[in-house]
């Protein structure tokens, strides 16, 4: 049994179907990177997996660890070991980097995070995570706590094309930092050159999956269909 198994994912708001019997799996230990155009629905699928509030199926399974987790609470879902970076990274007033990354998990040594993903822990773990930060600076402390809770599947939703707060390389890195913990990772990414490290790719297009496969079929499948062109008749018809 997959790490994660979601079969018939139907999710609508505002009397529009987001999702449209969305099925896809992920192995213990893959790297799985989804591909789509803006309006697909990824994000949306990152944050039903996640449990966000007011994020439930309205019909279908998500499966986690053989459990079935469509009711479970965000916080619920973090304990079995779901966990996930935002598109827009972390801020939080008036707490600093040290108690950011203790809060998540206590006993661990923060320093070893930050230095993983690029950070200078004498420079980073007294200031606060607050506006003071670009982006890129949260994202990457964002990454760090992910890091540090090693969790059994990773979401990370990268923002759309056009607003890269990490480089392809640094992304990368971060990748492999999670595959020598183990952890499963759900890679959103608009970046040819980063879905082409994962282990299996698949392409989501009006809220399905169209296409799953090595990560350069699907990524020539991206091409060939003209996904950036096209409105999902391609695919949908
Ligand atoms: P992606 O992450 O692939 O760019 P999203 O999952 O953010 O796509 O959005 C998928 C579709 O759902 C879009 O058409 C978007 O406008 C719509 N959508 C997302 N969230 C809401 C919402 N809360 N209310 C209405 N429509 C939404
Ligand atoms: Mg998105």
């Amino acid at each position: 049994m997959a790490l994660l198994e979601i079969t018939g994912l139907t999710y609508m708001t505002q009397g529009k179907e987001i999702l449209s019997g969305l099925s896809f799996s992920i192995e213990a230990s893959e790297v799985h990177a989804l591909l789509g155009t803006n309006g697909t629905g990824k994000s949306t699928l990152a944050y039903l997996i996640m449990g966000c509030e007011g994020y439930r199926p309205d019909s279908g399974e998500i499966i986690f660890n053989d459990k079935v987790v469509n009711d479970l609470k965000i916080h619920e879902r973090a304990q079995i070991g779901i966990t996930m970076a935002w598109q827009e990274p972390v801020r939080f007033e008036g707490i600093s980097v040290r108690d950011y990354l203790s809060l998540k998990q206590k006993g661990t040594d923060s320093s070893r995070y930050l230095e993983m993903v690029g950070l200078s822990p004498e420079l980073y773990l007294n200031r606060m995570v607050d506006k003071c930060l670009s982006g890129g600076e949260r994202k990457r402390i964002e990454l760090a706590s992910v890091l540090e809770l090693r969790p059994k599947l990773a979401i990370l939703d990268e923002p759309d094309s056009g607003i890269d707060m990490l480089s392809t390389q640094d992304i990368i890195n971060v990748i492999n930092l999670f595959k020598q913990n183990g952890s499963s990772v759900l890679l959103i990414t608009h970046r040819e050159e980063i879905a082409l490290i994962a282990d299996r790719a698949s392409q989501i297009c009006r809220g399905k999956i169209v296409c799953s496969g090595s990560p350069r079929d699907v990524a020539d499948y991206y091409k060939a269909k003209k996904c950036l062109v096209c409105d999902g008749v391609v695919c949908n018809e």
